[in-house]
């Protein structure tokens, strides 16, 4: 089947996230038909009929994640995980500022299923277009009785309430999103519990990511069959994948999983800048292993391809390397990154993202020492497993994955002062 756009299925205009604009395209349809004709089991099936699984980076399938939760609950809650802060990834943001209204309707699908009353938006700080537009479509739906008491004159009610995060990277990881709605610091807690046992206020509570709810309306309206037919056998339907880096033209686009790495490269974004050589990417977010070009040759993306090639599709984020790059340099910008979001709750991300940022950075200003890049291996062993949630192994694998396949640029730099490319850092 060819593929239909959950997404990119509208002209974005001026107005295209106003709720008019979203009805005009069949907005909240999906909404009309699961509380006129259909039962919660039955908008639950039909999301785990459709083998969608989550966007957010992990891949979970979703339709599984909600039958974790203990329906006879009083209390169950949703929360959207709308944290996006992993670097190279920028889907969701796109999703707030063009179509707000197909999240609403996607949180209250899973909502109905679930059958939430209150349900929390949880939201980057640092997105304030994104937060406006949420803020203006929540209002509007709420005016519409698309939100509050008997939603459509249904016997269905729910609330939405969105949060706005204080910019802190970790709280994109769930239970550290719940410890920060409930008002606490953003640390993440040790699992078991998960959250869909003990989550918000110590009730069931299901995290899912903005891109993984919102494709739920297309599927209460035209069917698990017709999604699954999409993408491949394992991993089914459309998704947003964002490209940056050294490409002609960065951007978002909405492909079928299982799409050709190369061809999104060299054909949707318009190839190498300045007509370089392809040096390097990094499949799926920061956090993922970078992949050299033979290793992409007839890669394709969705999860289980890029896997197998020694990578992850994470969050769907593509970073492009050209040729010409340091990549000594580069890995300082991630350590940075890092070191600088660790939560510090546990000793070996806390100590290991400052050490791998003191080092890389010692080594990109020309002072690296014998011995440097064996303390870097020590101290990735040191962090990998053994933290709390998984930053600490998202620090960890891009100084591994760097090593392994750029080890004679650091090499390079320790004996000479200076990168094989010319230069080094100021500071
Ligand atoms: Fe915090 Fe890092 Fe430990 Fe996660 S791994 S809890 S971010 S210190």
């Amino acid at each position: 089947m060819k593929a239909a756009n959950v997404f990119f299925n509208f002209e974005v205009t001026d107005d295209s996230h106003t709720l008019d604009a979203y009805r005009s395209r069949g907005g909240y349809d999906a909404l009309h038909k699961a509380l006129c004709a259909m039962q919660p089991t039955d908008v639950q099936n039909e999301v785990t009929a459709s083998g969608l699984r989550g966007r957010g980076g992990a891949g979970f399938p979703t339709g599984m994640k909600w039958s974790f939760v203990d329906k006879m609950s009083p209390v169950i809650y949703l929360c959207c995980n709308a944290d996006e802060g992993e670097p190279g990834t920028f889907k969701d943001r796109w999703i707030f500022e063009h179509s707000p209204h197909q999240l609403i309707e996607g949180v209250l699908l899973a909502s109905y299923a679930l059958q939430v009353r209150h349900a929390f938006i949880y939201i980057r700080g640092e997105f304030d277009l994104s937060w406006r537009r949420l803020k203006d479509a929540l209002a509007e739906a709420r005016g519409a009785g698309l939100i509050g008491e008997h939603i459509l004159g249904s016997k269905f009610s729910c609330d939405i309430i969105a949060h706005r995060g204080g910019g802190a990277y970790v709280c994109g990881e769930e239970s550290s999103l719940i410890s920060s709605l409930e008002g606490f610091k953003g640390y993440p807690r040790n699992k078991p519990p998960f959250p869909a046992v003990k989550g918000l206020y110590q009730s069931p509570t299901v995290v899912n990511n903005v891109e993984t709810l919102s494709t739920v309306p297309w599927i209460i309206s035209h069917g698990a069959t017709a999604y699954k037919a999409m993408g491949t056998e394992k991993n089914s339907g459309t998704r947003l994948f964002g490209i940056s880096g050294h490409v002609r033209k960065p951007g978002l686009f909405e492909k079928p999983v299982g799409y050709s790495l190369k061809k999104f490269i060299f054909e949707d974004a318009g190839g190498i800048d300045g007509g370089k050589k392809l040096k390097a990417v990094i499949p799926g977010g920061s956090s993922t292993p970078v992949l050299l070009p033979e290793e992409i040759e007839d890669l394709t993306m969705d999860a289980e391809a890029v896997q197998a090639a020694g990578s992850m599709l994470g969050s769907g984020g593509t970073i492009v390397i050209a040729e010409g790059t340091c990549m000594v340099r580069l890995l300082h910008v991630l350590t940075r990154f890092y070191a600088h979001e660790s939560c510090g709750q546990c000793t070996p991300c806390r100590e290991g993202t400052s050490w791998m940022d003191k080092i890389v950075a010692r080594i990109a200003a020309g002072r690296g020492q014998a011995g440097d890049l064996e303390s870097l291996e020590r101290i990735i062993k040191g962090i990998s497993g053994n933290t709390v949630c998984a930053l600490g192994d998202a620090a960890a694998m891009p100084v591994a994955g760097f090593l392994r396949k750029f080890r004679h640029e650091f090499e390079f730099f320790i004996e000479h002062g200076c990168s094989m490319y010319g230069g080094r850092l100021e500071i």
